[in-house]
């Protein structure tokens, strides 16, 4: 690296690629040799798990091969070793995850590393005896898997890093300022202006907010944001069983503080996200391991009084039940939950939990993907999943622009993959959320219904099935 202390203009040297972009450094500074602006077909803001995800599908794209892309990281870089201790935080990664992580080269690396099939659910009420059950009667198939977050990263920075592909990195690169198109002007491609703390500046055709439920790139754009607090935390941490088992089942209970589940790890293993009220979780978090212990267990197995109205009706729809579909009709058939003997030292943590959605995902030269698009609670462990099918339909839509000679941040194209999406994720979301409110209640009514509708729901297979493939997603 040059010492000289001058502050000197080396070089100003652009290219121009057969696609028409501008390439190249066009400003070296000889005392710190760092670029001061650059220009790119496509920066994807923030390299989260959804992020790096766009940029390898990007980078493995061969419609994209003659194109620049960068990625920018707030956080500095980490060398992903897998560490003996699992970490707590973890996702339950539907089929499609799975085949989309496939498709990238990622799921190898984590076949290679380490997770857990789920192959049966069970998801029950505190305050009935309503139960409902996923994939009881066959347990050859999976129907999620237990990953933690970063060996996923490590698997989708592997492939990044081994596809060679035309994806450049940078990390430590806090965003000062954004410059994007007027909301209204579809035409002006090529003219987004990304400025680092450092004074680097990075222009682009299009720019991918992956940067999380806090986006910069979302408030840049000016859109409407519906999104309130839950008043909740969702506490995490790795807890070992009090006996080894076969341990292959999702454990949910809905608790009147809201829902407690348990995740498989390993046959002694077993991850913990307890969402309850933000004062619960700092009392959690500060309690002694053993306290903590029999607080989970309490909240896994304690008995809630049944009001007379809700046992009376639960047990006849479920004798009318078992009459009707046969004896795995009959509400009450649940398995006990397992017991916990610990928690694994250090591996106690609380996240707070909202929902947010945007009321667009894309304008001129920009497109949100991942949680800076939408957040949601972690009850039905759809978040990140919903944020890898952005990233493969964003991606397919980027690909196809380019194939029709259209430019990369063409309007037709990135509308195409907002309506796609949001058709998609928001009746999801706003599911979950109808899900939370159903379960925030102990009030007599409330509690009927929402168990007489599981039980009707456990009863129909057929819904169960198509259930299982919208949470796929
Ligand atoms: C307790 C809990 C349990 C969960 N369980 C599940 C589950 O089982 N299944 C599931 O699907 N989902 C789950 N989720 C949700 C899931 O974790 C998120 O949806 C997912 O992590 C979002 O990924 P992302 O890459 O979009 O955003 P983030 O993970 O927030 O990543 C954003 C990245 O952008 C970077 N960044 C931020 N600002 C900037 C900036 N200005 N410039 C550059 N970089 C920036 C950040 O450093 C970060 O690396 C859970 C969430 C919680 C809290």
């Amino acid at each position: 690296m040059a010492s000289t202390c001058c502050r000197k203009i080396i070089s100003v040297s652009l290219s121009k690629n057969s696609l028409g972009a501008y390439y190249g450094v066009i400003k070296r500074n000889v005392h710190d040799d760092k670029v001061r602006s650059k220009t790119y077909d496509i920066i994807i803001a923030g390299g989260g798990m959804v992020g790096t995800a766009m940029a390898c599908c990007l980078g493995k794209n061969p419609k994209l091969s003659n194109h620049k892309i960068l990625l920018l990281e707030e956080s500095a870089e980490k060398t992903w070793e897998l560490k003996p201790e699992y970490s707590n935080r973890v996702s339950a990664l539907g089929s499609n995850s799975k085949a989309f992580l496939d498709s990238i080269g990622a799921w190898s690396h984590i076949e290679q590393s380490r997770f857990k099939e789920v192959k049966k659910m069970q998801v029950w009420d505190a305050f009935s005896e309503a139960v409902i059950t996923f994939n009881d009667e066959n347990l050859k198939d999976d129907i999620a898997y237990i990953v933690e977050n970063d060996v996923c990263m490590s698997a989708i920075n592997k492939q990044l890093k081994e596809s060679k592909g035309p994806v450049e990195t940078v990390y430590k690169a806090k965003i000062k300022s954004l410059n994007l198109p007027s909301k209204t002007d579809y035409s002006k491609t090529g003219s987004v202006k990304v400025q680092l703390e450092d004074g680097t500046v990075y222009t682009c055709n299009l720019l991918i907010g992956a940067d999380g439920a806090n986006s910069r790139v979302r408030s840049a754009m000016g859109v409407n944001y519906l999104s309130w607090n839950y008043g909740q935390m969702g506490v995490v941490a790795t807890l070992q069983l009090s006996e080894p088992t076969s341990n292959i089942v999702a454990w949910q209970r809905f608790l009147p503080s809201g829902p407690i589940a348990l995740l498989p790890l390993t046959d002694e293993l077993s991850s913990l996200v307890w969402s309850t009220s933000t004062e619960d979780a700092k009392l959690l978090l500060g309690l002694d391991s053993e306290s903590f212990v029999d607080y989970v267990n309490e909240a896994l197995w304690k008995q809630y009084p049944i009001e007379k109205p809700v046992e009376a009706i639960t047990k006849n729809l479920s004798s009318l039940l078992h009459n009707i579909f046969g004896p795995t009709a009959a509400a009450g058939a649940r398995q006990l939950p397992p017991s916990i003997k610990s928690v694994v030292e250090g591996s106690r943590a609380a996240f707070p939990l909202g929902f947010g959605h945007s009321t667009k995902y894309v304008g001129p030269g920009v497109a949100l993907i991942g949680d800076s698009a939408h957040r949601v609670h972690p009850l039905a462990g759809m978040g990140v999943n919903l944020g890898f099918g952005d990233v493969d339909c964003l991606q397919k839509k980027v690909a196809e622009a380019i194939y029709s000679g259209s430019e990369i941040g063409n309007s037709q194209y990135l509308l195409e993959y907002e309506t796609e999406r949001q058709r998609h994720n928001f009746p999801r979301m706003v599911f979950i959320d109808a899900l939370h409110k159903l379960y925030g209640t102990s009030f007599m009514p409330v509690v009927l219904l929402r168990s007489v509708g599981l039980q009707l729901t456990d009863a129909l297979t057929p819904l169960k099935k198509i259930i299982m493939k919208q949470a796929g997603a």
